[in-house]
């Protein structure tokens, strides 16, 4: 399975990573990746950068080295109300919302919290992807989870680096991935690379996908098209312009 775009992909700009954007699109140009989006880490973040950021990304062209370049950001989440580390005027400009529990932004609550958490920020308007779900660090209710996306129409993530660098990913990830398949739900499996080299990275996250049976059509950013078809979905400015709606 080839999959042309690259949901989740950190830059200098989140203060533990080392590439430009520049730099990052063209190594995704030369893996042949259609689109990326630019999802550096949200102000709470040490390291991260000022909302400021957030909002000047529009003078970013459309396009790099021939890959489609999403405006978004991955915002932390901060309590079991599922607040935002990033206010409604910077979240409404974004081409893409991914949110996520980081244990340096809100320490690990309860299950019955840490679930309340990525309920609630799953039904914030702006939020169209909870990152690493299966992060062990954040016991959830994974079912409770994966229902509220599914009325939410929301995508849940696979991620690729958790079998790398979070400890302990695997089990709570193929269940994750087990229930995604159960409930019909849309995936995204993404490289949050933080290094252009690693951009477009997917085979651990794939291989995952595909052992739950994960159908190829429930997977959001299996191109460029079904992206923006969803993204135009949720209201995003920039492809409800572009597809008039439909
Ligand atoms: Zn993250
Ligand atoms: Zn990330």
């Amino acid at each position: 399975m080839k999959i042309l775009a690259d949901l989740h992909v950190h830059t200098l700009a989140s203060g533990h990573a080392y590439s430009t954007i520049e730099e990052t699109a063209k190594a995704a140009a030369a893996k042949g990746l259609e689109m990326i989006a630019i999802t550096d880490h949200g102000p709470a973040m040490p390291g991260g950068p000022h909302q400021y950021y957030f909002g000047n990304l529009r003078v970013l062209p459309p396009e790099i080295h021939g890959v489609e370049i999403l405006r978004g950001a991955e915002v932390n989440i901060l309590d079991e109300q599922g607040s935002l580390d990033l206010q409604e005027y910077y979240l409404k400009r974004l081409d893409i919302v991914l949110a996520g529990l980081h244990n340096v932004c809100m320490e690990p609550l309860c299950q019955k919290k840490n679930t309340k958490a990525l309920v609630n920020a799953l039904q914030n308007p702006y939020v169209d992807i909870i990152v690493h779900p299966g992060n062990p660090d954040f016991p959830i209710d994974m079912e409770k989870v994966v229902q509220t996306a599914k009325q939410q129409n929301k995508a849940l993530e696979i991620n690729n680096s958790s079998f790398l660098v979070r400890k302990g990913s695997r089990k709570p990830c193929r269940e994750i991935a087990r229930l995604a398949r159960e409930y019909g739900i849309l995936v995204s499996i993404s490289s949050d690379s933080h290094f252009s080299g690693n951009v477009g990275e997917l085979d651990l996250a794939v291989e995952v996908a595909l052992d739950a049976g994960i159908p190829a059509e429930n997977i959001l950013n299996i191109n460029g098209d079904r992206v923006r078809r969803f993204l135009a979905r949720r209201g995003k400015r920039r492809f409800v312009s572009q597809s008039d709606g439909k």
